[in-house]
């Protein structure tokens, strides 16, 4: 039987932060499923793909020539870690994990990364879809201005230009369209542990989610 610890929630939430530094603490394999999705779009987005051809992009999705390695990912021979992170990516794939067969098509992908000696899972669907059965779940959360605020250092710190109010807005618009949409909506699993990260630090979030599991 290999744990899995699904880690939820919103964007720019510091998900990806806290799953990747609880990982390396416990030692388990990391899937950072929304990457997934930026990997389907960026692949549209190059190829000229019609991003409301569901049936297309899911056919992208299921023959996704991705490979990880080490903290990079690759499309091919291209090393894209730095491509799928620009903001039009992030829009556009959230707006492709609205179409259930694109979905269903990175589903089988995204179980076959649960490895020994265990898993932690970075999503919005982790533990209420993909692994429900996780022993810890956790939704990670903060509020629109301190997500944004991470969001604009971070993306200025990787060399992008961003705008504070256009950030806001994407961020609202991108929220609204994860919550909303008919098909894994952003929501807490069942069981789920709530964790609003607004005023805490990585160190003490990652502390929180260790704590959980080790009880
Ligand atoms: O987490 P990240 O911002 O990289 O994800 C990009 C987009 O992919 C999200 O806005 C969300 O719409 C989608 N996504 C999803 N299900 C996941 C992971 C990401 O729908 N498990």
């Amino acid at each position: 039987h290999i744990p899995v610890i699904t880690i939820d929630g919103p964007t720019a939430s510091g998900k990806g932060t806290v799953s990747h530094l609880v990982a390396e603490k416990l030692g388990f394999h990391y899937l950072d499923s929304g990457a997934l999705y930026r990997l389907t779009a960026l692949s549209a987005l190059r190829k000229g793909t019609d991003l409301h051809d569901e049936h297309a992009l899911a056919k992208l999705a299921r023959d996704l020539p991705v490979s990880f390695k080490g903290e990079h990912i690759f499309l091919g021979a291209d090393d894209v870690s730095a491509a799928i992170r620009a903001e039009e990516v992030g829009n556009s794939a959230s707006k492709i994990a609205a179409l259930p067969a694109v979905r269903q098509a990175l589903y089988g992908l995204q179980l076959d990364f649960r490895k020994a000696p265990g898993l932690v899972a970075d999503g919005r669907d982790m533990g209420t879809v993909i692994f429900p059965n996780a022993p810890l779940k956790v939704f990670l959360t903060a509020s629109v201005e301190a997500r944004a605020d991470r969001r604009y250092k971070q993306l200025i710190g990787k060399g992008f230009s961003a705008n504070m109010d256009d950030l806001l807005k994407d961020l609202r618009e991108r929220d609204e369209r994860d919550a909303n949409r008919k098909i894994a909506p952003l929501k807490p699993a069942e069981g789920a542990y709530v964790l609003d990260t607004s005023n805490m630090t990585v160190d003490e979030a990652v502390a929180q989610v260790l704590g959980w599991y080790a009880a």
